[in-house]
Order: C-alpha cells, then sequence, then structure tokens
C-alpha cells in the first residue's frame, strides 16, 4: 500500500522533510485531489497554501458581487453535493464557505500547510524527487501536484505611470473593504467578468465612478433566482431531483461548444441574445455603440449580467472608451489628452493566466524551467503532464479550461487520471513516470487543428492566447470528450522508470514513486 511504503522514512542528514506527494492550493483542484489520495489510502502528503484559509480563487476573490457564472448544482464536487445551495448561481461567501466544509469533512486540516508559499521546485534527478523551497520549510517529495489554478497572480496594467500612482488603489482580487468609496472619486479599470460583477455593487457609493474600458464584452441576462425552502427538500430527500437538474445544466451547457468549436454560425443565436439585452437595457444610441463590441460572440468569454448597463447609466457613472495614455500621481489622462483627478483606482484587469509566475520556480529535467520549456506558449499532455517534468502532475494545465462550462468537471476528470497513473506506477514499482515527447506533441498537433478553427481564433485578443497567439487556456471539445480520453488510459504513453540507485537508498530500498 503506498501510505506504508518504506520510502515515506524520513531520509538522513537531510533537512528537508519528507512526504509522497505535495499538492500546491486549496481550491477545488488541491482539495479534490487530498480526497482522491485518502480514498485510495494515499495518507502521506501535504497540502502547500500560501494564505491562512482554504478556498483558493473563492477565498482571494472576496470583491463585492463575487459570484460564479456557473450554476451552483454544476459547480460542485459530484461526490459532495449540497441541497442547500442558496440560489442558482453560487455566490462568493457561499462557495468559501462549501470548500471550508469539504476540507473539514474529510479532516484535510492537518494535511494543510499554511502560510507556505511555493517559492522553488526543483526535480533531481538522481533521487527521482522534486525537492520543494517554502516560505515555511523545505519539504522532499515523490510527487508534485499542482493545483495552484490559472486564475492565482492578479495582473496590473501595463499602463504607463501605473506605479506613480499614489492615490489608494487595489486589484479586485485583493479587495480592500477597510477602504470607503462614499464622496470619492474613483476609477475602474477593466470591464471583464470581475468588474461587472464589482461596478453595479458599489456604483452607488462614489460621488463619481470612471469606467475605463478597452474593449466591450458580450453579455447576456443573467438568470438567477434564488432556490425556495421547498425546492431545498426536494434536493434534500428525493436525490433524483438533484441529480436532474444537474444532467439537466450539464447538458445545456455541453451544447454551446458547437457553437464555439463546431459551427460558429450557431454563435449567433447569443448575438441577438446580447444584442436585444443591449436593446432592452441600454436608451442612449451612443452609449449602445460603445458597449457593443465588434468581434464575433464567444472569442472572449461571454458574461451574464443584469445589472451592469443600468449602473453604467446611473448620474455619477461615467463610462470612458478612449484608452489611457498615462496615469499620473492623482489623476488618470485618457487618449485624447483629458485627465481626471482620481482618489481611488480599482483595477479589474484580471490575471496571468498564461505565463503564470508559478511555471518560473518549477525545474525539471537539466534544470529547466516550465516558463522555459513554454516560452512559446505553454503545452502539455491532456492538460495534467509535461514531458521534461517526471512525476509532476498539473490540475488545470495548459488547454483545460472551459468557455462554457464548470471547470470543478474538469477538475475531477484530471484527480481520476493522476490517480489512475498513481495505480499504475504502483504495479509497475515505478520511481518516475513521465510522459513521451511524441505523445505531447501529436496531441498538442490535434489539439491547435481544432482551435485554429475555433471561434476564440477569430482575431479577438484575450486572456485564452500565449503572446505568440497560440491558444493555450482552452480545451476545444465537450467536457465529456476531455473525460472520456482520459480513461481511454494508455500506459505506453508514458514512460515508467525504475527506481535509480540514489532513490533506493534515500528511500530505504523502496522502488516506489513515494
Ligand atoms: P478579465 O476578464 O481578463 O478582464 C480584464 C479586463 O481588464 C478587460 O476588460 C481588459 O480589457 C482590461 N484590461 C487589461 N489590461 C488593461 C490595460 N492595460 N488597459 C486597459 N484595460 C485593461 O479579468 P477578470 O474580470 O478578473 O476575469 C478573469 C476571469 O476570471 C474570467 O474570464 C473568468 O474566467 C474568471 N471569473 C469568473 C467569474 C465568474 O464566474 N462569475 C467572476 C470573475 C472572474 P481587454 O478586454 O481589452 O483585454
Amino acid at each position: 500500500m503506498p501510505s506504508a511504503a518504506p520510502s515515506l522514512a524520513p531520509s538522513s542528514g537531510s533537512s528537508a522533510t519528507r512526504h509522497s506527494y505535495a499538492i500546491v492550493g486549496t481550491g477545488f483542484a488541491g482539495l479534490g485531489m487530498a480526497i482522491e489520495l485518502k480514498k485510495k489510502g494515499r495518507e502521506d502528503f501535504i497540502i502547500l497554501e500560501r494564505a491562512e484559509d482554504v478556498g483558493g480563487t473563492w477565498r482571494d476573490n472576496h470583491y463585492p458581487g463575487a459570484a460564479c457564472d456557473v450554476p451552483s448544482h454544476l459547480y460542485s464536487f459530484s461526490f459532495e453535493p449540497n441541497c442547500d445551495w442558496s440560489r442558482v448561481y453560487p455566490t462568493q461567501p457561499e462557495l468559501k464557505r462549501y470548500l471550508r466544509e469539504v476540507a473539514e469533512k474529510w479532516d484535510l486540516l492537518p494535511h494543510i500547510r499554511f502560510g507556505h508559499q511555493l517559492n522553488a521546485a526543483h526535480y533531481c534527478e538522481h533521487s527521482q524527487r522534486w525537492q520543494l523551497e517554502t516560505t515555511g520549510g523545505n519539504y522532499n517529495v515523490g510527487m508534485l501536484i499542482s493545483g495552484n489554478g490559472g486564475l492565482a497572480e492578479p495582473r496590473l496594467p501595463d499602463i504607463p505611470g501605473v506605479e506613480r500612482f499614489a492615490g489608494k488603489c487595489f486589484h479586485s482580487a485583493n479587495w480592500d473593504h477597510s477602504y470607503d468609496l462614499r464622496g470619492k472619486h474613483v476609477a475602474v479599470i477593466g470591464t471583464g467578468a470581475s468588474a461587472i460583477q464589482f461596478v453595479p455593487e458599489i456604483a452607488d457609493q462614489p460621488a463619481q465612478l470612471d469606467v475605463y474600458q478597452r474593449t466591450p464584452n458580450w453579455i447576456i441576462p443573467r438568470k438567477d433566482r434564488p432556490y425556495s425552502e421547498l425546492e431545498k427538500a426536494a434536493f434534500r430527500y428525493l436525490p433524483g431531483v438533484r441529480l436532474a437538474l444537474r444532467s439537466k445544466i450539464y447538458c445545456h451547457n455541453e451544447t454551446r461548444i458547437l457553437g464555439m468549436v463546431l459551427h460558429p454560425s450557431l454563435m449567433k443565436l447569443y448575438e441577438r441574445m446580447a444584442l436585444q439585452h443591449i436593446r432592452s437595457q441600454v436608451k442612449s444610441p451612443a452609449l449602445r455603440e460603445r458597449v457593443t463590441p465588434s468581434y464575433p460572440v464567444g472569442c472572449k468569454r461571454v458574461l451574464i449580467s443584469n445589472d451592469w448597463y443600468p449602473a453604467l447609466q446611473r448620474p455619477n457613472v461615467s463610462l470612458l472608451s478612449d484608452g489611457i495614455q498615462e496615469i499620473r500621481e492623482h489623476s488618470i489622462v485618457d487618449a485624447n489628452g483629458t485627465e481626471r483627478e482620481v482618489d481611488c483606482i480599482i483595477f479589474g484587469t484580471g490575471f496571468y493566466a498564461t505565463e503564470n509566475p508559478i511555471a518560473q520556480i518549477i525545474h525539471g529535467r537539466g534544470g529547466q524551467s516550465l516558463a522555459e520549456a513554454w516560452r512559446d506558449g505553454e503545452e502539455a499532455y491532456l492538460g495534467t503532464t509535461v514531458n521534461g517534468f517526471p512525476n509532476l502532475m498539473l490540475i488545470v494545465g495548459p488547454n483545460v479550461t472551459l468557455g462554457h462550462s464548470s471547470m470543478v468537471y474538469m477538475i475531477e476528470t484530471q484527480i481520476q487520471a493522476i490517480s489512475r497513473l498513481l495505480d499504475e506506477c504502483e504495479q509497475r514499482h515505478c520511481a518516475e513516470v513521465e510522459v513521451r515527447e511524441a505523445v505531447q506533441k501529436q496531441f498538442n498537433r490535434a489539439l491547435h487543428k481544432r482551435l485554429d478553427t475555433s471561434i476564440w481564433a477569430t482575431g479577438c485578443d484575450s486572456w485564452y492566447k500565449h503572446r505568440s497567439g497560440k491558444i493555450t487556456q482552452l480545451w476545444p471539445d465537450f467536457t465529456f470528450r476531455f473525460r472520456a480520453m482520459h480513461r481511454r488510459f494508455t500506459p505506453d504513453d508514458y514512460q515508467f522508470s525504475p527506481a535509480s540507485a540514489a532513490h533506493m537508498a534515500e528511500s530505504h530500498a523502496s522502488p516506489s514513486i513515494n
């Protein structure tokens, strides 16, 4: 059994604490992976968490109005249903609470090293183990599983002078609730998924709110409502009702991939819906024109909101769409040269989705970093394993993000796949597993052939793309195909290596990956 493998014993003379597995992050990915390890009796793992609580993106993004745009009954673990979701779309506090309860129920807290930020990870080819440096100490682990999330590192805009601003400023992912916006002149930069949620929530507070839009988004109505007590009781006592709802949401979302990848003309349906939304909510023809995108619907993430357009039309709110020339100590100068004084800037400018900083600190064979391996754009095999990086598993790695459904489904798929690989390693008594280079290349050739004709390649700029133009974030198919491809597990796709002499010596003669 993995938990009883002799290799788990601490190695003598090393200041690093030894474990079989280290997981990074305590969002859906990290917690879900930890639960799967426990289910299989693999108890010798730690979870590195840089913050002081669990929750990942749903802990960090506590800006006013933060909520998920995937319905709650699908955006949750299949094995941990929650009958008490308050409404169709879960709010951030509910999601954070859900994740905390899951972590407690599965007794994961003793495994979590809070306040431990991963600073460096080096693969030692001799011992076939990862050496980790964290803010809380060093670790030596058999396998590194990254569940740190694709949207974990806030990105500030590359606007000249941004660092000179002397007023109050914060990113949507680091919201400062102690700062009173009332009566202030506030600027919001960015009009993406986060901004369209927090702007309507705060719009009544500042004396003046300037919203700087670079590119408008396609926005459709948000069909949200609270669940009644009767519905919650039905979910609780008639599991079939909850399962039927989950399946209905899942199937409905899957149909969206038809337009995004297979028949982009189908996206016209969404375009009609979004244009009607603008017509019904925006009175001024000039404003209608400025909020109407000029790229095909779906090229960037389609957003859902009922209160974004009304917020923009408040007397104290201005939508400024001429671009920003520079930021000065107390003002923002737009592309026309108009300077506007501001007390506070809120950056709703997104995250390092591509070129995630964690890629710079993970070093595989020959000391090469993931960032170096990915200089032309991130790539992996089925979003999970990367040639040149043995014993590294990525959850929500390259091309796993979705534009159409629940990431929790993708995360669960990857967790199961990683578990299967671990089982295979154990059966083969191997100490190292790595995807073959040719397999990774062939997979990516087919993937990008499909992506090249998708709606995401129709000319817009988005965080789905690496700066090379390669679409490195999205999965261009049905999610059940992702699962089927993972389930069609072919051991020959991987190189399984026996334990080296150094591994055997360090691991007290255990040939296992642990
Ligand atoms: P985002 O969607 O990437 O939006 C960033 C915004 O900042 C865009 O409007 C972008 O304009 C603008 N921007 C970036 N750099 C700029 C610059 N230098 N000058 C001017 N404007 C600039 O980021 P986000 O809103 O934080 O959302 C990121 C992702 O998080 C979402 O797509 C979604 O997957 C997830 N999310 C989900 C939810 C949810 O489930 N409801 C909520 C929040 C976030 P351009 O469009 O021109 O680049």
